[in-house]
């Protein structure tokens, strides 16, 4: 009996900085049968990234748009540009059983659980302390001083929202992290939720006990 099912929606937030990027690349590399959810931004591209990959970059009027047709699933500003998820590849991939990986904020998950609770499962990360992160975001170097202040105060609200999470792991170790993440994945993919016909099975089941 092959037993059918919907796919997870994996949610991994954290401060910038704590590590939810290599997370994330480890967990695509490792699962065949996970994908990311490409949002649409408002923010500039940013050196080294590819539209349609790291995000589909648009003019806020299309932004605008997309959100007044209902073609997000969820939206959100953070750190004055706008960010949302577009809703019908999400859909169709999470039907067809297959994975996706959101890389959204507090304001985003929040609304995912008010849309596909059923789908959900939530992950935040948090940083070994405060210098570490710092030293992170300084070591990236993708960003000026001023915008490394605006995500450090950020990180601050950010992790005001611990409790709404499913799992909530601090990060001190790649490795160990990387096992955590995947192993929840796992244990998500098996949940009874997601299975599509197991009351099909159970009725074949009783049957063939009918029939003996
Ligand atoms: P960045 O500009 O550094 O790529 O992302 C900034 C923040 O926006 C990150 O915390 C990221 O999780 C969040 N973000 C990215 N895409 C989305 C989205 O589609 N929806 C929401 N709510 N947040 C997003």
């Amino acid at each position: 009996m092959n037993l059918t099912r919907r796919g997870v929606m994996l949610v991994i937030a954290s401060p910038s900085g704590a590590g939810k990027s290599s997370i994330t690349r480890r967990l695509l590399d490792e699962q065949d049968n996970l994908t990311m959810s490409v949002s649409v931004t408002t923010r500039p591209m940013r050196k080294g990234e590819v539209d349609g990959k790291d995000y589909h970059f648009v003019k806020t009027k299309t932004f605008d748009r997309m959100r007044d047709a209902g073609d997000l699933l969820e939206w959100a500003e953070v750190h004055s540009n706008f960010y949302g998820t577009p809703v019908a590849d999400v859909d169709q991939k999470i039907q067809a059983g297959q994975d996706v990986v959101f890389d959204i904020d507090y304001q985003g998950t929040q609304q995912l659980y008010e849309k596909r609770r059923d789908h959900l499962v939530s992950v935040f990360l948090l940083p070994p302390s405060i210098p570490e992160l710092k030293s992170r975001l300084q070591g990236r170097a993708l960003d000026s001083e001023e915008v490394i202040d605006r995500r450090l105060q950020n990180a601050r609200v950010e992790m005001e929202h611990w409790a709404e999470y499913d799992y909530v792991l601090i990060n001190d170790d790649l490795e160990k992290t990387s096992a955590d993440v995947t192993n929840i994945l796992k244990t998500a993919q098996i949940s009874r939720a997601r299975q599509t016909n197991l009351s099909g099975f159970i009725k074949e089941l009783q049957s063939q006990i009918d029939s003996l």
